[in-house]
């Protein structure tokens, strides 16, 4: 997969050369290109930013710099493996981090990680003039992507959070290939959930045990204990994720779980919990 990221802060990517990103880099898994987007500016003082359009407090990038930006890094696919070898320009998906965007979700991580080419726009000040992004929506897929309802200085943070969750879940990145099936939010038999706790060696610490079961070497009850911590984790944290659980995915334990936690079964098999008595 190949990562381009334009930025003003090219030292902030610097995490990308560490860890899990850092090896399947080294690997050749990920092409990681940083760019600094003041080498597309031309004047004295490599100026991206100017007033706001409409009077108001703070700066909002140029679009020149970044059109050029954008334009040189969608060219520089032609003639790259991967664009078929007809010279048919291979085009990547635009990732423009904002707080106005969708919310990042590991169901839209899995989407990233399916497609070949991503380049992140990150921007800082009051954001990137919008025809910037009108008009790579007109050739790319944009996505325009909030990591969490609260704002940051600047859109590079969110670019390491989205690549790393993105780079996890490309063949051969993790050393255990199942490693992510139990994740939180993994889509399938785990439902959604949030994952339960985990444990490891010694099994004593501190007066403190291991839970029984995991001793037991009884792979059905093994299964059963985590997937209701599973359960009790997320009614506890995420009782939104609970009220969207399909239903279809849900036995016969997991239903006396839930009544047992205080859901009730709603019409549809979608549960829900008894709100105080409303007031008339
Ligand atoms: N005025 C903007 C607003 O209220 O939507 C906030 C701009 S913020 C100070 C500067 C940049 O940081 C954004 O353009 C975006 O690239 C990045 N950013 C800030 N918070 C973010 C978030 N929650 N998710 C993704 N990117 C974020």
């Amino acid at each position: 997969m190949r990562l381009d990221v334009v930025t003003i802060f090219p030292e902030y990517l610097e995490p990308l050369n560490v860890s899990l990103v850092g090896k399947a880099r080294a690997r050749g898994q990920l092409d990681v290109r940083v760019h600094d987007l003041r080498a597309w500016t031309h004047d004295r003082h490599n100026t991206v930013d100017d007033t706001p359009y409409g009077g108001g407090p703070g700066m909002v990038m140029k679009p020149e710099p970044w059109g050029e930006a954008l334009d040189e890094i969608i060219e520089s696919g032609v003639g790259e493996p991967g664009d078929g070898g007809d010279g048919a320009v291979k085009l990547p998906a635009l990732v423009v981090p904002t707080p106005s965007g969708r919310p990042f979700t590991q169901a839209l991580a899995v989407e990233l990680a399916e497609r070949p080419w991503l380049v992140f726009a990150p921007a800082r000040y009051e954001g990137i003039d919008r025809r910037v992004i009108d008009e790579y929506a007109e050739r790319l897929d944009v996505y325009e992507i909030s990591i969490g309802d609260y704002v940051l200085a600047g859109g590079e943070a969110a670019v390491l959070v989205i690549t790393e969750a993105v780079a996890r879940l490309l063949p051969g990145v993790l050393g255990n290939a199942e490693s992510h099936r139990d994740d939180s939010f993994a889509p399938g038999a785990m439902a959604d959930l949030l994952e339960g706790p985990v444990y490891t060696k010694p099994p004593q610490w501190r007066d403190r045990g291991i839970p029984e079961v995991l001793l037991s070497g009884h792979h059905g009850k093994i299964a059963r204990w985590r997937r209701d911590e599973a359960f009790r984790r997320t009614s506890h944290n995420r009782p939104d994720l609970i009220e969207r659980c399909d239903p279809a995915v849900l036995d016969k334990y997991d239903r006396e779980l839930l009544a047992e936690l205080g859901w009730e079964e709603l019409p549809g098999g979608r549960f829900g919990r008894p709100g105080p008595a409303v007031e008339e």
